[in-house]
């Protein structure tokens, strides 16, 4: 690496926020630069070696719809996958693929390494270059100052992280890796909000001493989903079953007898847990009447014994792990081949964060990943994208871009985090968000694509298979409002079987489809009306967007209404105590969240329409 040279973004960390804001500035033309401890652990899974299920699998279509790693790196390293919730309604059913943790790795790797625009450099940052309120780059562990017109910081739990089993405890960023203390250390000085979180994993246990066949097997679906558009079934590895076992009573009593030894319970661990993904010692306590939970016995991978079971997610001391893990059907004979262990670490309040992840404080500086308190490798991978996307524009005198909440989950998630903050790690889910009948994963690329390749961040392959995939979507929807079906006609007498009342009119194709017992696949089985399209994404979209016609429309009413809060930009310079009839708490609150519309105030907990109204009327007289 020539040190003298410029780089317009430099990416600390390469976890999952960090490839994805890497590739993400390289992408679009910015020289990049990603500085990571270690490049053997890029794009590593430091918990379950999962990636997708509810919200979270929304997440990565939409990362892929804008030309992002983690879809197609899941395909290359998926080794079981399923969609969740496949007879619920469209909006809520969600891709979820157990990987390989070295394949993935690899794939993450591999694009990595074949990015124009991107350099990897294995050092620690150690410190940032800032200037009055200006950052102009980094130094490392090895004393280099690289300079950068911006920074992206994504490191993870890596901050001043602390690693804890039972009542022991040492400094480590996962088990394994090194701290990052220095940058932690330099990080507190600045004028940022900062607080501690806590998250666990579960001791791995050896296959070759597990008993499956006293537990439930679970394949994946057939046929095997694919996670990127860009992906194909050709590109997965063989694919494996998971397993699945339970806790019982005395798993729980081994349990409640170990937490004076937790750092939970005894009040070692200050930071807060995942509510969502709790320990076992928490679910035991949490939910004591329950006797016993699913554990997911879930492989590692196909080259490796090792496995993660799924729901014992725990600090308590070693030996409690042996006899836990011991307690449980299949398990009896277990070989733990890593100890569970809880994990605190520093995040910074998202708050401070403008829409496009820079930092209010310090310009030019931009956050994704845990360190803005979330967690997941999807939530991490999705702000990174934004990051490195906006870093890159700022880099070149661009204006920046973050999706709204009624174009995606990332818009939700970043809303979310900016606006209200969080106190405890941040997970996704559909509940979020408002508009779930429109954020679907089928129609990620639909949402997506097009303003992707307005930035630059999706190349020409995806854009065509796109285009095609669109103009089959249009024509075919075009083909059942133009064509009907009269009751005489011979094609009524097949669809008649199908249908819950005869047909006693003449009916187009669409409003057939529109029926609840049609399906487009069973349309097409009719002789005249079919083959229709064989490319079944674009034969899905079809589908959903005519029988779901009426409340998509209803949900695009609800969101022109309230565009015009959220296109109502709050001056920079607005003094919120100045405004005539705010009350006290109010100015507080506004204050505290420094909301930049008044869309986003409105999402303040605590805000009233009220104080909402009182607000544009100031806005208005301001001119
Ligand atoms: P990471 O994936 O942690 O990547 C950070 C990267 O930055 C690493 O490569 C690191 O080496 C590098 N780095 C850090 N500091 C520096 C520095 N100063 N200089 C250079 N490089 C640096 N998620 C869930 O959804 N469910 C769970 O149950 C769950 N449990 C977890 C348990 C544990 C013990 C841990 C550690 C994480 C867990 N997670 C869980 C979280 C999940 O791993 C993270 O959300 C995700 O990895 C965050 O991605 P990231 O890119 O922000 O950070």
């Amino acid at each position: 690496m020539n040190l003298d040279q410029h780089f317009d973004v430099i990416v600390i960390g390469g976890g999952h926020a960090g490839t994805e804001a890497a590739l993400a500035a390289a992408r679009i033309g910015s020289k990049t630069l990603l500085l990571t401890h270690n490049i053997e652990t890029l794009g590593q899974m430091s918990c379950n070696p999962a990636i997708g299920g509810i919200g979270k699998g929304h997440l990565v279509k939409e990362i892929d719809a804008l030309g992002g790693a983690m879809a197609l790196a899941t395909d290359r390293a998926g080794i079981q996958f399923r969609i969740l919730n496949a007879s619920k309604g469209p909006a809520v059913r969600a891709t979820r693929a157990q990987a390989d943790r070295a394949l993935y790795r690899a794939a993450i790797r591999q694009v990595i390494e074949n990015q124009p625009n991107l350099q990897v450099f294995q050092q620690a940052c150690d410190d940032l270059i800032v200037e009055g309120d200006q950052v102009k780059g980094v130094v490392t562990q090895m004393g280099l100052r690289l300079s950068a017109t911006t920074v992206v910081l994504t490191t993870g739990t890596f901050l001043a992280g602390q690693i804890h089993i039972g009542l022991q405890n040492y400094s480590g960023g996962r088990a394994g890796d090194p701290p990052a203390i220095a940058l932690a250390h330099r990080l507190r000085e600045l004028p940022l909000r900062i607080d501690r979180l806590k998250t666990g994993t579960p001791p791995r246990i050896d296959a070759r001493s597990v008993d499956f066949s006293v537990m439930q097997a679970q394949p994946g679906d057939t046929p095997t989903p694919v996670f990127s558009f860009m992906g194909s079934r050709d590109l997965h590895p063989q694919q494996i079953p998971c397993y699945i076992t339970h806790t019982n009573s005395e798993t729980h009593d081994i349990i409640r007898a170990g937490l004076d030894r937790s750092p939970m319970f005894t009040g070692v661990i200050e930071g807060v847990g995942p509510r969502y993904c709790p320990s076992i010692e928490d679910k035991v306590t949490r939910f004591a009447d329950k006797n016993a939970h699913q554990i997911f016995v879930e492989p590692e991978g196909l080259t490796t014994h090792e496995l993660y079971p799924n729901g014992i997610s725990t600090s308590l001391p070693f030996d409690v792990q042996v006899n836990l893990v011991r307690s449980m059907k299949g398990f009896e004979q277990a070989h733990i081949t890593r100890p569970g262990y809880a994990i605190e670490y520093d995040f910074f309040d998202p708050r401070d964060l403008k829409a496009s992840l820079e930092s209010k404080i310090i310009n030019g500086l931009f956050f994704a990943g845990q360190i803005n308190g979330t967690t997941g490798y999807e939530e991490a991978g999705a702000q990174g994208l934004i990051a490195g996307l906006n870093a890159a524009r700022q880099a070149a005198d661009l204006e920046p871009w973050s999706p709204t909440r009624d174009q995606a989950y990332l818009g939700v998630l970043i809303d979310d985090l900016a606006t209200l903050g969080t106190k405890e790690p941040y997970r996704m889910f559909t509940s979020r968000a408002e508009y779930r009948l429109l954020l679907r994963e089928d129609n990620a690329d639909i949402r997506l694509t097009e303003k992707g390749r307005e930035l630059g961040l999706v190349d020409d392959a995806r854009w065509q298979r796109f285009s095609d995939k669109m103009e089959a979507v249009e024509q075919e929807k075009q083909r059942l409002k133009d064509n009907w079906v009269h009751p005489s006609h011979a094609t009524a007498e097949q669809l008649n079987p199908l249908l819950k009342t005869p047909l006693s009119r003449e009916h187009s194709l669409e409003t057939l489809l529109r029926r609840p017992e049609m399906n487009y696949q069973d349309l097409m089985s009719i002789d005249g009306i079919g083959p229709g399209l064989d490319d079944s994404e674009a034969a899905e979209q079809v589908e959903v967007q005519i029988k779901y016609a009426g409340y998509i429309e209803r949900q695009l009413d609800e969101i022109a209404k309230q565009k015009r809060h959220e296109n109502t930009l709050l001056p920079t310079e607005l003094d919120f105590a100045q405004v005539p009839g705010l009350s006290n708490e109010v100015v507080a609150k506004l204050n505290d969240a420094k909301p930049q519309s008044v869309g986003q105030a409105s999402r303040i907990s605590g805000i009233t329409p009220a104080a909402i109204s009182v607000l544009l009327v100031h806005l208005k007289k301001m001119g």
